[in-house]
């Protein structure tokens, strides 16, 4: 097992990795910008090195002060959590050249699933189910990109290859404004991502976002934990998540399980991963992948029991996994709300001062957050300060859970979007699961 975790995160991420360290009896090693010297976690760390400035290319971003941190604390493994360098093959690449362990798959996986064209390819390759696109990068020659588009139909998207946070997306409706949308988000790939290359999908008009959890270990063992659903989406960003993913054609659900598994095999997959799906007509389309740990693996964790985290750090340790394919059994369903520090109407980043958080509690409810009385949520970064998640035998009692803990829960002092949380668990179309990825937008552009 790793002697010492060095956590290369903040916030509710780095708590998370740090409670699965401590139960697991790693010591643990907080990195942290100046601001962030009062996070949880930097408190319950046995050991915490501040990295630098507040802005993210000073700290969580800056690879020689996360490694020197790691060499002066001889920390032996470097898990990434969600964000700033957990996608970022050249940072896996330092830390094991650096003779560290990564907490995460390899350098060249991460390349190459980083690259959504690249990683489409792949998966069309072992067999996992596609959106029909150009199948590669949209070339200079205009008359080819205008046919590809015309043999898919629009409306079609155009994306960046190295895109990511639901930016670098331009839908299309109509031939005519093909060309301008396409050279608009090569201009945006190339400024926000380092990258123009740009890629051409079907866009569907009402799929569900269905995302299948896998874990794959040194020795060849590849398992799934299911399906979640994160159709409720706000700007491509995800709003409420569970699991298992509501209504769903077993036949279909069962084929994708065993292709992920799979394209795991056949990538040389190791760590904890997602592979992202739309999911319209009873058919998967996949995405792109995501290469570590996400925001909401909770809800997989609350109805297979399976410590998610735990398991990243045993894999990245040399050890098999502690189940098996067969011993995976799914009890139950769970919700997972995103609570953000924003206006709930105009979704404005309100950082500031926590006067007051009580956390709700009781069977089945769990709350992943960094938060306290008298933290001073920064402005520097992402707003999301907790994750309620709620866990009950079925969908409905679960949301009911849901509902109470909505009910219970206080953040006193600056504003969230749990009022918007309280109104969507009321909302009879999402309780119907009568939702698509547009679901949400649509609700908020009706207040
Ligand atoms: P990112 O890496 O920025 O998260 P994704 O490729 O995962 O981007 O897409 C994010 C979201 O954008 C999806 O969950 C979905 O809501 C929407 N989206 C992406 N591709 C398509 C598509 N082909 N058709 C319709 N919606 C899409």
């Amino acid at each position: 097992m790793l002697k010492k975790v060095l956590i290369a995160n903040r916030g509710e991420i780095a708590l998370r990795i740090l409670r699965a360290c401590k139960e697991m009896g790693i010591p643990t090693v907080a990195v942290h910008s100046k601001v962030d010297r009062d996070l949880m976690h930097v408190r319950l760390a046995d050991e915490s090195v501040c990295i630098g400035g507040n802005n993210p290319t000073e700290s969580y971003l800056n690879v020689p002060a996360i490694i020197s941190a790691a060499e002066v604390t001889n920390a032996e493994g470097i898990h990434p959590g969600y964000g700033f360098l957990a996608e970022n093959a050249d940072f896996a690449e330092k830390v094991e050249k650096s003779g560290f362990t990564f907490i995460g798959p390899s350098a060249d996986v991460i390349r190459l699933m980083g690259n959504k064209v690249s990683a489409i390819q792949a998966m069309a390759k072992t067999g996992v189910p596609t959106v029909p696109g150009s199948d590669g990068p949209i070339t200079n020659n205009q008359d080819k990109t205008r046919a590809i588009a015309s043999v898919i139909g629009y409306p079609v998207i155009i994306k960046a290859a190295s895109g990511g946070g639901g930016r670098g997306m331009r839908v299309v409706n109509h031939a005519s404004e093909l060309l301008q949308a396409i050279a608009l988000t090569q201009n945006e790939a190339k400024t926000v991502f380092g990258d123009k290359t740009v890629y051409l999908e079907k866009f569907l008009t009402t799929p569900r976002h269905v995302e299948v959890q896998i874990l794959a270990d040194s020795h060849g063992n590849v398992i799934h934990l299911g399906d979640r659903d994160c159709s409720l989406q706000r700007r491509h960003q995800k709003v409420i998540e569970e699991a298992p993913a509501p209504n769903i054609d077993e036949e279909a659900r069962q084929k994708v399980f065993k292709a992920c598994v799979q394209a795991c095999k056949d990538i040389g997959y190791q760590g904890a991963g997602t592979f992202e799906f739309l999911y319209q007509n009873g058919k998967f389309y996949f995405i792109e992948m995501n290469t570590r740990i996400q925001v909401e693996h909770p809800v997989t964790e609350m109805i297979t029991g399976i410590n998610i985290v735990k398991e990243q750090i045993r894999i990245a340790s040399g050890l098999p996994l502690s189940v098996t394919q067969e011993q995976v059994s799914f009890k139950g369903h769970a919700f997972e709300c995103r609570i953000n520090a924003e206006d709930p109407n105009t979704f404005i980043p309100c950082p500031g001062l926590v006067k007051q958080f009580h956390a709700p509690g009781g069977l089945g409810v769990r709350v992943d957050s960094h938060l306290y009385s008298g933290y001073r949520v920064p402005p520097n970064y992402d707003s999301l300060i907790a994750k309620l998640i709620c866990h009950s035998e079925d969908r409905n009692s679960a949301l009911n859970r849901m509902l109470n803990a909505l009910d219970e829960i206080v953040v006193d002092g600056i504003k969230s979007n749990i009022p918007l949380h309280r109104e969507l668990v009321r909302n009879e179309g999402f309780r119907n699961v009568d939702f698509n990825i547009h679901y949400l937008e649509k609700i908020i552009s009706k207040k």
